[in-house]
C-alpha cells in the first residue's frame, strides 16, 4: 500500500518532481477546495469530470468551469458517462424519485448513493493518469461523507490505492487529503487558499434559476460547514438550511 497518503500535511511530502495529478472535480466545494490547495502547492492539474446524468451535473459544471478559470486552470475535460448510469438506480439519476430533504445522518439519504459512482470514476481517473503521464490521482473524499457513501471511506480508497499501485506498476497514486476531515475544515482550507466558495455548487436539485434550494443533504451540510468554519455563507439559498441542522449542531453553534 505504497503511496497512499492520507492527510494534508503530507502534501509538503510529494516529491516536486512528481507533481502532477488528474483531480476528480465536480464543481462542488470539496473538489474546488482541493484544486485551490493543489494549485498553491504548484500542481500541474488535469481538471477531470463527468456527466454521469444527475440532476445536479450542469449546475455543478457551470460553477467548475468558474472554479477553474479562477484558479487559472486548463478547462476540466468532461467525460460523458450518463448512458451508463441510466441503468443505476438513485435519487440523484432518476426524473421520478425525489431527491430526499433533511441531514446525511438520516437514514432516507441513502437513496443518495450513485452504486459504484467513485469506483468507475477512479478508473477513468487512472486511465487518465496514465495516458498523460501523471503521478496522481486527486479525489476530495471526506470523513463525513462516510455518514451515507461507504465507496468515500478511507479503508476503501487504502484498498483502491493498492490496487492502482500495482495496475499502474507504482506510476499513479491516490490523493485523498481529507478523508480524515470534514468539511468544515475544507471550508477553511479553500478559504485560506482564496477560493470564493460561493463560486461552487452543492445542491442536488441542481436548478439554476432558483438556486441551492438548502433543504438536502448537501445543501444543510455546506451551510453547517461555512457556519462551523467562522466564513459567511454567501450562497443564495431558497430555503434556510438551519431547519434541518441537528440538535447537537445547533448547539455547536451556539444557535439552540
Ligand atoms: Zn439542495
Amino acid at each position: 500500500m505504497s503511496g497512499v497518503i492520507r492527510n494534508t500535511n503530507s502534501l509538503i511530502e510529494i516529491n516536486p518532481i512528481n507533481k502532477s495529478a488528474v483531480i476528480l472535480c465536480s464543481g462542488g466545494m470539496d473538489s474546488s477546495s482541493l484544486l485551490a490547495l493543489l494549485v498553491k502547492h504548484d500542481f500541474d492539474i488535469l481538471p477531470i469530470t463527468f456527466n454521469y446524468g444527475s440532476k445536479h451535473n450542469d449546475a455543478e459544471f457551470g460553477a467548475l468551469l468558474k472554479v477553474c478559470k479562477f484558479l487559472k486552470l486548463r478547462k476540466p475535460a468532461r467525460i460523458d458517462i450518463s448512458v451508463m448510469f441510466t441503468h443505476f438506480k438513485s435519487s440523484l439519476l432518476q426524473k421520478d424519485i425525489e431527491v430526499p430533504h433533511g441531514h446525511y445522518a438520516e437514514d432516507n439519504m441513502k437513496s443518495t448513493v450513485v452504486p459504484g459512482r467513485n469506483s468507475i470514476m477512479l478508473s477513468i481517473a487512472l486511465g487518465m493518469a496514465q495516458s498523460n503521464d501523471m503521478s496522481w490521482i486527486g479525489i476530495a473524499n471526506h470523513a463525513g461523507d462516510a455518514y451515507q457513501y461507504p465507496d468515500c471511506q478511507k479503508e476503501y480508497i487504502d484498498y483502491l490505492a493498492g490496487a492502482f499501485d500495482v495496475a499502474s506498476e507504482g506510476k499513479v497514486r491516490i490523493l485523498s487529503p481529507f478523508v480524515n476531515i470534514d468539511k468544515s475544515q475544507i471550508a477553511t482550507i479553500g478559504n485560506n487558499c482564496g477560493l470564493p466558495l460561493e463560486m461552487t455548487w452543492s445542491c442536488y436539485e441542481g436548478n439554476l434559476e432558483k438556486g441551492h434550494c438548502g433543504l438536502c443533504g448537501t445543501c444543510v451540510e455546506r451551510h453547517w460547514a461555512m457556519l462551523k468554519a467562522g466564513i459567511k455563507d454567501k450562497t443564495g439559498y431558497q430555503n434556510d438550511p438551519r431547519v434541518n441542522f441537528t440538535k447537537q449542531e445547533k448547539r455547536d453553534l451556539g444557535i439552540e
